[in-house]
Formats: structure tokens, sequence, C-alpha cells
């Protein structure tokens, strides 16, 4: 049986363990180790350890290239930024991830590149940019919009004039979306979010196609140190085995909630991409009513972050650093695997309570 016949639930369960020998673990152990014995590729804990290797090959696997491990999301496309040109040009979402437009704004303004903000949405638009740019940056669906990339036509153009694309893939993981077979460069994930799926691990990842990128991330990973922790890796492993069957059930609730959200008298606009398990949503009463409500459900935890077991929710505005291109009252509902009648019975009476 090859491995490329097998469906990518299976691999989820199947790659990144140890050989099969007598006595052995089923699972890679974790690696606490700061000094490896000399021999192999890494002698040292900050240019390789044991202990990683489980959850890229997990990734890698899933997105079809080679992956790499970081202590964040963000220390994974820092890692990225990085290898853009002194004064390259970086076109990206304006409705990008709040971490992600900030780092960019702020080597923009330090001038080391040249930042094009563009609605990812518009196809010819990402296009045009792309013209004479280092990288593209395509998040998408993107956090907390939930606007679509055509991720396969950006990469054409982009690649035709030989700029680099780059996907953040934490909103579809690999299971809804393979950004390598559409054509992109790069893959970016925060493993923080879906792939560790529990809420307990922060956790980031680059994957790559391309023998020289993997080389040169790699070798970044060395030298500014963002490494993973064993802990991480190991819990990231572990949680991305049950990542199918986690998403496909959160998934069927947030399909669910956004039929009877849309079909609420008291909801004004709800985001919904068409799958993924993150839901956005206003309704009629306001902002303010939408923070009150977020902080009086029950079931659903007034949190940030995403891509847990546990729904949580917040209004993104009131963190100061969100961009105010989202509406202020827009309310960000990560969808987790409760049952789907409890969930909508909390954000039935805790809307109803605001209204
Ligand atoms: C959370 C998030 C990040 C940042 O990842 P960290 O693991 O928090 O550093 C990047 N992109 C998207 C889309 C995210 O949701």
């Amino acid at each position: 049986m090859h491995r490329e016949d097998l469906a990518p639930a299976t691999l989820a369960v199947s790659s990144g363990r140890p050989a099969r020998v007598p006595g052995g673990p089923l699972n890679a152990p974790i690696t606490m180790a700061s000094a490896l014995v000399p021999g192999a590729a890494s002698e040292y804990g900050r240019h390789g350890n044991p202990a990683w290797e489980s959850f890229e090959e997990i990734l890698g696997t899933l997105e079809g290239g080679r992956a790499l491990a970081f202590s964040s999301g963000m220390a994974a496309a820092t890692a990225l930024f990085d290898l853009v040109p002194l004064h390259g040009v970086v076109v990206a979402p304006h409705g990008a991830y709040n971490g992600t437009l900030t780092q960019l704004r702020e080597r923009a303004r330090r001038k080391l590149i040249e930042l094009r903000l563009v609605d990812i949405s518009d196809t010819g638009s990402v296009v045009d940019a792309a013209h004479e740019a280092a990288l593209v940056w395509i998040e998408s669906p993107t956090n907390p919009g939930l606007e679509l990339a055509d991720v396969k036509a950006i990469a054409h153009g982009a690649t035709a004039v030989g700029t680099a694309v780059a996907v953040d893939n934490t909103f579809a993981t690999p299971l809804r979306q393979r950004p390598l077979d559409l054509g992109a460069d790069f893959v970016i994930h925060s493993a923080s979010k879906l792939l560790s799926g529990h809420s307990d691990v922060v956790l980031g990842a680059v994957v790559t196609n391309s023998d020289r990128a993997y080389r040169a991330i790699e070798a970044r990973r060395t030298t500014m140190g963002a490494i993973p922790g064993a802990l991480e890796t190991w819990l990231a492993a572990r949680g991305m085995r049950t990542l199918a069957v986690r998403l496909d059930r959160a998934e069927a609730n947030a399909r669910e909630l956004t039929r009877r959200l849309e079909a609420s008298p008291l909801v004004s606009r709800v985001r919904y991409p068409g799958f993924g398990t993150v839901v956005s949503f206003e309704i009629a009463a306001g902002p303010t009513a939408a923070q009150a409500m977020t902080e009086q459900s029950e079931v659903i935890i007034y949190a940030t972050s995403l891509g847990g077991v546990e729904s949580t929710w917040e209004r993104r505005r009131r963190n100061p650093a969100e961009p105010t291109t989202v509406p202020d009252g827009l309310v960000r509902l990560s969808v987790g695997i409760e049952d789907v009648e409890d969930l909508w019975a909390d954000l039935e009476r805790t809307v109803s309570a605001v209204s």
C-alpha cells in the first residue's frame, strides 16, 4: 500500500510515528535534551531536536511539503519576512490577522520593506500588486473578516512575474485547503489554533516543497532561535491525530449556527465562508450590546484565540490593536465540538438578553 493512496484523515493518524520495533512506543517520546550525541544532523537543541520531528512530519505530509516548527505562528511568519530583501515589496491583505499586519507595518515604517495592502478577494488587484514584489502574503479565510482569496489564480499570476507566494492556512487547515498544490511556495500555520486544537499550546510552522527554501528557513530558525518546545510539538502532534474528526464536528456545528443566526431578526450580519469553524457576526443591538453578550455566555467561553474543542467568542475590536476595518461590533465565534443545541441555546439566550 502506497502512502500517497491514503486519505488525509488516515495520514493524520498514521504519519510521524517511530519505526515499529518490538517493545518500542507507538508514539514519539518527548525528548528533553539540549545536547545530543554527535554524529547526526544536530548535536545541540537549538539546531534540531528529535521531539519536533513527529509534528513536522504529520503537518508536512498533510500539506504536501516539508514542515519546520517554530515557537509561534508569528515566529514562523517572521522567519519568512526575514527572507524578503531590503526594500522588497510585500503584498498583504488589509484584512489579515492583526499580529501579521502589526509586524509588516513596523517593517515598512523602518523602511525595511515596502508594504502594499490589498483586498485579497479581488484577485485582479492582488495580481497587479504582485508585479515587482518579493512576496505575496495570502490569508484565506482572513481573520476575522472571513474573506476568501483565489489562491490558485493569485499563485499563478504572481509566479508568472517571479514573486513568491505564502499562504497563512491557519483557518482552513490542510484538510480544507492545500496551498502548495494550488501553486503557493510557502504555507504558514499558527498551530496554536486548530492543529493542536485544545487551547493549550502556542506553536507555529512553515511548510514548503522547495529544498532551497527549506534550508534557508531552517537556517533562520537556528540563527534567530525561535525554536519550538519539545512539549508543545508533542501536544500538537497528539492534537493532529484527531484533527479530521474535530474539524468535521466543529464545522457541522458552525454551519448549523450560521443557518440559525442568519434567520434571527436580532442578528444583522453573518459571515461564514462555507467551511471551517469560525463564524463572525454582528447583532442589531450594536457593539456595546455585543460586548455584553459575549461576557454573559455560559457554554461558549468569553476568550480570545480559536480552533479549540471548546467554543469561544469575543468582540474583536475590544483589542485596541485590531484594525478599524473590522466592524466595531463584530463578534468572532470559534465553534467547538459541543452539542449544537447547547451552543444555540446559549447564543439565543445571550443575544436576547442584550437586545
Ligand atoms: C493566531 C494567528 C496567527 C498568529 O499565531 P500565534 O501562534 O499566535 O503566534 C497568525 N495567523 C492567523 C490567521 C492566526 O489566527
